[in-house]
């Protein structure tokens, strides 16, 4: 109930309202329009076709959505969508869902969890899966877990950045245990940065808030969105947004956090008091708890913060990954549903999709299967790894420092625009991070040794950290999430394909995956 999840907002997108003039295929073509045509288009389908079964199973599950006064379940507008879609529980809906499920688990006596434990490599024989190394935090015991078949769902990374709407725990640990694993990693440098992230902290308002009818304001007073969106407004996509955002600020009608960091502001005034207090309470709450603002009473301030992750563990449309027996599910993974641009609430759908499907595969795959025999050598080499290289490593230069310097060189160099001379400073700068002393842990304690995971995590975000820069360096384009301003197009001819990073023991191989195409030929996209 810590994961990530719990903090989803705004809404999980569906077609439920058929006879209201909604339908499946206008779903499928505006997540495949807002991927900038780079989503895998058997991928969208199957997402959008298995959906309003998620919504209504978790509503038989007991999730409280909002409803309207008839008593059906309520939708909201989103960005990027023809109609109002994204199905909600207040400004809440992470949190509700993930109760209802955890609650309808408790309901199983087969089902057991592992709680507070720390996975540190995946192992397998010869691309068969055959367990995970973890250890108990509790007790610092270091353990192999055999199993014939697993799911990874660890969930983004976007700590990678400094200014993130992600948990502390959304470090790139899961991903790096994968990607050291010899399996790809696809779309990296795709990375979404929300247009409404409050100051100083990050903490995110949700896309709801300009779904009920919020507005985004520059220091003359102008909604400015109308000059880059006519017809969509602020209810373009995130990627779009962002960008205008960022071109209204470098044009110089921005305005400036006390904190001193450039911002905007979005305005929820007009919609008054009583509908902020029924569907946007959890953000009237954070406003006033994080920011010193009522915005029932004046408008608060925001600037594009990093919120998602396209890019993950490569699969194919059921969510196999390079090595038998395994899978990979939700945000770590990446079943190109959402190409270089996901519309805000297609993740917790795609979450809900993909872990039925993998769920299902797994059990039908571990139930014919025998318990495989580990590799002793692996174990051992990943013992050393983590014990000598890291716990028992020296070292003068701290490693939160070593860290927080990592993640300001993501916002540098790798926020919503990127050129050829920040992206090779950007490696530069990480490689030299690299090679200090930092990789040492001060407490010795064996149990609950925060401090220790903390640098695991650090060492985690160094490869993956580099997958990110290396993909948006090769990628000599515009698409979607990913705008450079040395190359201001979008290059079909070049680049309509999938990256994928192959770990070495330099620099990440990479190499390129096709697009599925079985619906939409790409054309300009317009909003
Ligand atoms: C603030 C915010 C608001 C959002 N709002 C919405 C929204 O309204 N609608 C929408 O569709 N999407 C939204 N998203 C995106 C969406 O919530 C996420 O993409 C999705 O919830 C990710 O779920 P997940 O299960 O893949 O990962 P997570 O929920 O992050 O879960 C990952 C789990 O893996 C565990 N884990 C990680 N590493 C390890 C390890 N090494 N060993 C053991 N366990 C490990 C973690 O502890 C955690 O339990 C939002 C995201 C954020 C950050």
């Amino acid at each position: 109930m810590r994961s990530h999840s719990v903090s989803a907002e705004g809404g999980t997108a569906a077609v439920l309202f058929q006879e209201e003039g909604d339908n499946e295929e206008s779903h499928i073509y505006d997540t495949i329009k807002g991927s900038d045509f780079l989503a895998d288009q058997d991928v969208a389908e199957r997402l959008v076709k298995t959906m309003p079964l998620e919504i209504y199973q978790l509503d038989h599950w007991g999730m409280p959505w909002s409803r309207r006064l008839d008593g059906r379940i309520d939708q909201r507008k989103f960005g990027g969508y023809s109609f109002p879609r994204a199905t909600y529980a207040q400004d809440k809906v992470g949190f509700y869902e993930m109760q209802t499920l955890y609650d309808t688990c408790l309901k199983y006596e087969n089902i057991e969890f592992y709680n507070e434990w720390f996975c540190t490599s995946i192992l397998h024989d010869n691309k068969t899966f055959a367990g995970v190394t973890a250890i108990e935090m509790k007790s610092g015991d270091f353990v192999v877990f055999k199993a014939p078949a697993g799911i990874i769902c660890t969930g983004g990374a976007g700590r990678i950045y400094s200014f993130s709407t992600y948990s502390y725990s959304s470090t790139p640990d899961g991903l790096d245990m994968a990607y050291r694993a010899g399996l790809g990693l696809k779309d990296m440098e795709f990375v979404q940065f929300h247009p409404t992230g409050i100051l100083p902290s990050g903490i995110l308002v949700t896309e709801g808030a300009r779904g009920e009818g919020g507005y985004l304001v520059n220091s003359d007073g102008e909604r400015f969105m109308k000059k880059y969106a006519p017809e969509k407004l602020e209810l373009a996509p995130r990627d779009v947004v962002s960008r205008s955002m960022i071109r209204e600020i470098q044009e110089g009608r921005g305005m400036v956090h006390e904190s001193g960091a450039a911002c905007l502001t979005l305005d929820l005034t007009h919609l008054g008091e009583e509908t902020i207090k029924s569907k946007l309470a959890g953000i009237r709450e954070i406003g006033i708890k994080f920011s010193g603002v009522d915005i029932v009473k004046e408008p608060i301030q925001i600037r594009p913060v990093c919120h998602y992750m396209m890019g993950g563990i490569h699969t194919n449309i059921d969510g196999s990954t390079e090595i038998s027996g395994l899978w990979a599910a939700g945000e770590a993974s990446c079943n190109s549903t959402h190409g270089s641009n996901r519309l805000g609430a297609n993740s917790t759908s795609e979450c809900l999709v993909w872990g039925r499907i993998t769920g299902k595969l797994a059990v039908q795959y571990a139930s014919n299967k025998d318990s495989p025999s580990i590799n002793g050598e692996q174990v051992h080499k990943e013992e050393k790894r983590i014990y000598d290289g890291i716990f028992r490593g020296r070292g003068q230069v701290n490693p939160y420092e070593v860290r927080k310097s990592l993640t300001d060189n993501m916002d540098d160099k790798a926020y919503v625009f990127r050129d050829n001379e920040g992206l090779s400073e950007g490696i530069k700068r990480l490689s030299e991070l690299r090679d200090m002393t930092w990789k040492h842990v001060d407490d010795r304690a064996k149990e609950y040794n925060t401090n220790f995971f903390n640098v695991m995590e650090a060492d985690s975000m160094f490869r993956i950290a580099e997958v990110v820069l290396m993909g948006a360096y090769i990628r000599r384009e515009s698409r979607g999430a990913h705008a450079r301003t040395d190359y201001p197009k979008r290059d079909d001819l070049n680049f309509l394909k999938h990256t994928l990073a192959y770990y070495s023991d330099s620099q990440p191989h990479m190499a390129w995956h096709p697009v599925t195409f079985t619906r939409y030929a790409p054309v300009e996209r317009k909003y």
